[in-house]
């Protein structure tokens, strides 16, 4: 592949199953699965619970608030996809409903991320069908006094 083609960034492709979530990020919210019979929180969408196999799930908004579980700085891109982004944090964030999930880190430099520090989801629409789930650090001043809020 030539260095010089145009590769566009690989996008979520909804399902019927996850389609929930992603139509949720559309909207900014963080909405996750949860079991009607054992009480599980579940991430990544799936068609029953993966811990006592129920197929009676719910979709619940979550907080929005983790924290870092373990993260990498990507600076050299592994597609020309990616190339735009860089540098920039992938992380895996633990929800405090549990599930762990990949994610970026955004509205700080990546010099500041640390594991467990507090962050919180923020969201970027793609389409209305769309959207992404990111998380900034979470400081304990409110949204309207965060510098870092508006990312
Ligand atoms: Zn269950």
């Amino acid at each position: 592949m030539s260095e010089r083609e145009v590769q566009e960034r690989p996008l979520p492709r909804p399902t019927r199953i996850s389609a929930p979530f992603w139509r949720g990020a559309a909207e900014g919210k963080l909405l996750l699965q949860r079991c009607r019979r054992c009480g599980l929180f579940i991430y990544y969408p799936r068609p029953f619970c993966p811990r006592c196999l129920a197929e009676e799930l719910e979709w619940h908004e979550a907080s929005g608030r983790g924290r870092v579980y373990t993260y990498t700085v990507v600076r050299r891109a592994a597609t020309p996809a990616f190339a735009a982004m860089v540098p920039y944090v992938l992380a895996i964030v633990e929800l405090e409903e549990g599930p762990r999930l990949v994610t970026n880190i955004v509205g700080c430099r990546p010099e500041e991320v640390r594991v467990e520090m507090p962050v919180r989801a923020t969201f970027e629409r793609l389409s209305d069908e769309v959207g992404l789930v990111l998380f900034r650090p979470d400081g304990m001043e409110t949204d309207s006094a965060d510098p870092e809020g508006q990312q």
